[in-house]
This record gives C-alpha cells, structure tokens and sequence, in this order.
C-alpha cells in the first residue's frame, strides 16, 4: 500500500530513542523527510545519521527541552526554515516519574501538565495554522493506555495524559474539515529504555534479560504474553500520518497486545 508520504515533511518529537525513533524510522522508510527533536545531541545525531544512511532521506535533528516554550518555539522555526512547512506532527515527549495519587505535590501535578498537555497542545496549536494553510495535515501524539484504564503507580500521567486527549479530541472536531485529522496512539507496555527505568533494569539490558518475575509484573494478564516491539507502534502511527487515513480523526487507538480489556 502506497502511504503517499513521499517528500512529505514529518517534525517527530522527542525522537532520539524508544517510540519516537521507530516512528521517525518509519516514516523515513515511507519516504517522509523528517526533523527529530530530543535534548541529548549526541544520541539525537547518531539516531539522525542511522536514519539518513538506512533511509536516504533528509533528516533534520534540532538539540531541544520540549518542556520549556522557547525550545519548542525554535524547534518550530528551525523545522519550517530547514524543511519546509510542518506537514505530519508526532507529538511524544518522556513520561512523568512513576508514584501515586496522593504521594505528589500540586507543584508536581502542574509540572506533570506542563510536559503532557501544555507543550504538546502548544507545539499543535504552533502547527494547525501551517496545515491549514495547505488544507492537509497530520496530528499523531503517542499517549498511553493509561487513557483509557489509569496505569497502578503512574498518578502523574494517568492525570497529564487526560488532559492532552481531552484537547486533541477538542481539536479534532475543529479542524476536520480542513483536512486535518489528529489522532492518538495507547501504548501498552513497549521494550524501551522508559520501561528498562520503570522496571529498574539495567540500562543495556536486552528483551532477553528480562527475567519471568518482571515480565509478569509488566505484562501480567497481557493476552500477547509479551511487550511490544517499538516498531509495532510506528507501523501504526505512519499509517495515521498517510493519506489512506484521511477519515480517521478524534480516535485514541490501543497498542497493547490486547491488554485493555474494555469494549472501546
Ligand atoms: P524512551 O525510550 O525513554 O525515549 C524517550 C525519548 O524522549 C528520548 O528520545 C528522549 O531523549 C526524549 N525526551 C525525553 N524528555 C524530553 C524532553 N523534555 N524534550 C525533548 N525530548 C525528550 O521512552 P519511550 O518508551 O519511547 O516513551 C516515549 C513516551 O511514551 C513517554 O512519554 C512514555 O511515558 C510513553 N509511554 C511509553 C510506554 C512504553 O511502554 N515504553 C508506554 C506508555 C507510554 P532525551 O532524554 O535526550 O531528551
């Protein structure tokens, strides 16, 4: 199936590992050109060059703090000068420490908002003029299952990630008849360095280390018996950013090996 991103231009957030990269990955692979973001320049060049040598596309990587506004705003400015208009826009960012409802302070609470809902609602709002402009545009943010079944110990995003659907259904509904569709993506649990943390696994451990106790503890219950593999995630978010998912808009769609088991 021909995804019809040639040439396209993809701005793909926080993108120098884990979802982030795969989804660049694979967008790249589709024949998108691409600026990366993340604030480790060193790991963000080696995934760019990865990605151009694999690939041959062009790839912008811009050194950038997506929680601070000033950031984000050069990022924006360097993608638009560097590449062209910002046509597919794949919101993703680090996730909030783990913990409980009652374990953290409002300070926390705002904090957690500012880098779930208020830089991804900005870094969208920065955007949807530009795709309006062109009567296309692309808005993939990877959330969380945690949207749809509150994750045990992962207060802060539970609270954050509900927020930031709550807007991207809100805009959905505003700028569907311009040919802009904004979508989410839940994932489950993904075999990433985020999960390597959570798990506190070593930094280097491999899916192969991962001991059965572990496993049980992240996927227990999961009817896949396993975590997925980033680029499961990116297949997905590619074919939301293509043209053949012009009628998909306002969805929040589960990546979890089946581990949600509610109806919707
Ligand atoms: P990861 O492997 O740790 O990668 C995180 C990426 O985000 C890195 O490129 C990192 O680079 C970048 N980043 C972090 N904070 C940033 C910031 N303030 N500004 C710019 N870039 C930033 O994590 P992941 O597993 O891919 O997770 C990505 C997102 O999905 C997270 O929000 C995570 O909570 C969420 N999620 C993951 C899973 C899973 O199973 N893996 C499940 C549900 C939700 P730098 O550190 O260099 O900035």
């Amino acid at each position: 199936m021909d995804l019809g991103l040639s040439e396209r231009h993809a701005l793909v957030c926080a993108a120098s590992k884990g979802l982030g990269a795969a989804c660049a990955a694979q967008l790249a692979a589709e024949g998108a050109k691409l600026t990366i973001c993340a604030r480790n320049v060193e790991q963000l060049e080696r995934t760019a060059a990865q990605i151009r040598e694999q690939t041959g596309v062009e790839v912008l990587a811009v050194q950038a703090d997506l929680t601070k506004a000033d950031q984000r705003e050069r990022l924006l400015e360097a993608a638009r000068e560097g590449l062209g208009p910002i046509e597919m826009l794949v919101l993703n960012g680090g996730g909030p420490p783990p913990g409980t409802a009652t374990q953290f302070t409002a300070e926390e609470y705002a904090r957690a908002a500012n880098q779930l809902l208020t830089a991804n609602a900005d870094l969208a709002l920065q955007c949807v003029p530009q795709m309006r402009e062109r009567g296309w545009g692309r808005i993939v943010a990877i959330t969380s299952i945690a949207v749809k079944q509150p994750v045990p110990n992962l207060a802060l995003s539970n609270a954050g990630r509900a927020g930031l659907t709550g807007f991207l259904k809100s805009l959905a509904a505003e700028v569907a008849a311009q040919g802009i569709t904004v979508n989410a993506v839940c994932p489950g649990v993904f075999f990433t360095d985020r999960i390597r943390q959570l798990a506190a696994l070593a930094p280097d451990a491999q899916y192969q280390d991962v001991d059965n106790n572990t496993l049980e503890r992240l996927v227990g219950g999961c009817p896949s018996g396993r975590m997925g593999r980033p680029d499961e995630l990116a297949a997905l978010v590619a074919f939301l950013c293509s043209t053949r998912a012009s009628y998909i808009t306002g969805a929040s769609i589960s990546v979890d090996g089946g581990s949600h088991r509610g109806l919707l």
